[in-house]
């Protein structure tokens, strides 16, 4: 029993180190894992993977909030939009979860191309989806207000998921505002999800956010770090004058990289957990779903019409792919050969606080 724990914990803070290894020097993974790690127990993407695990495990409703439409083009980005497609995969692989997607109207489109390129079955409804497998309902939420809030009594009153999860979805300050990652006002390009995420969290329902700077919708959890030292945390480059860190707090979190990356590490979990290496994307299908998003209109962070992730290019994602497949797979293989190490390094008492 010990020996599996330790296992879980080891191979849990290797893909969260690997997802979080900061490629581009700028020190913001470190700020925001050290910050969400400290209130975590265990390892962030293996934590979620449990709680997912337990709200899942026979089957059941996930909505995924995603989607960040951004300036100058007005286009959606790449990051977290392709991340959550093969999150969708990887619970209907491991427990035949209905994802139910909530995106900008506009990247409806993309959204459900992107999720055939994973091999799911996009449908416009959550009833359609009900008595069928290997799908997923995209709904478009409005970037208006008012339409928003309409849209959101109506889905509030009509379903209740058991579990929702935000991917590198813009949330709004306390001030009401949308932020881009550089402090510029988004708040009309920003589909108005935060009172549908807070509606459900009202009813209990248990919510997972997956971020990478503290614009994102759940980030909030971590408030305190990301007014101290996220740039434009505590002071934005609008006139609200609020910052861009996020109100929404969630239970629980996954900080990376790049949110993409929290979403491979997550997938690497689930089938860690679940001892299946098919339940996680293989780097052939992370460039067919990058390639996809690509010419679906879906564009880099960095601006650059280009299927990479925050400017960090395809062949990066799919060696970090490889990387958190090969975290995954050795310790499932290995595990009964390594056990009297495992049971030795117990015993001389390193790991006490940790078991
Ligand atoms: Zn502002």
């Amino acid at each position: 029993m010990q020996t599996e724990k330790l296992l879980k914990h080891i191979v849990g803070q290797n893909i969260d180190d690997a997802v979080n290894l900061d490629l581009r020097g700028y020190g913001i993974s470190r700020i925001l894992y050290s910050a969400a790690r400290s209130r975590c127990k265990s390892p962030l993407c293996m934590n979620a993977a449990e709680q997912l695990k337990q709200k899942l495990e026979s089957g059941g409703y996930v909505f995924i909030l995603t989607g960040f439409v951004f300036l100058p083009h007005e286009k959606g980005e790449l990051d977290g939009l392709t991340g959550s497609a093969m999150v969708a995969r990887a619970l209907i692989k491991a427990w035949g979860a209905k994802p139910v997607f909530v995106c900008e109207e506009k990247i409806v489109s993309a959204m459900k191309n992107v999720l055939r390129a994973a091999g799911i079955q996009p449908y416009d409804t959550i009833e359609e989806i009900e008595e069928l497998p290997v799908a997923a309902a995209v709904l478009g939420f409005s970037s208006d207000p008012e339409r928003a809030a309409q849209q959101t009594t109506e889905l509030v009153s009509h379903k209740t998921p058991d579990v929702i999860l935000s991917i590198e979805k813009p949330g709004r300050n306390w001030r009401g505002v949308y932020h881009m990652g550089g402090g510029t006002d988004v708040s009309y390009l920003a589909a108005k999800v935060d009172d549908l995420f807070l509606a459900y969290q009202h009813k209990r329902v248990p919510t997972v956010a997956i971020g990478d700077l503290g614009n994102e919708i759940g980030l909030g959890s971590i408030e305190n770090e990301i007014r101290a030292y996220i740039p434009f945390g505590d002071q934005c480059q609008c006139k609200c004058g609020g910052g861009i860190c996020v109100e929404t707090c969630a239970d629980h979190l996954i900080t990376a990289s790049t949110s993409d990356w929290g979403s491979y590490g997550l997938t690497a979990a689930i089938a860690f957990l679940e001892e299946d290496i098919d339940i996680m994307p293989d780097s052939a299908l992370v460039k067919k779903v990058l390639e996809c998003a690509n010419q679906n209109d879906l564009i880099d962070g960095s601006g650059w019409v280009i299927p990479s992730i925050d400017g960090i290019g395809l062949e990066y994602n799919m060696l970090l792919i490889d990387v958190l497949r090969n975290c995954i797979s050795y310790p499932i293989k290995t595990k009964e050969k390594y056990k009297q190490n495992f049971e030795q390094v117990i015993k001389q008492g390193s790991y006490k606080k940790l078991l």
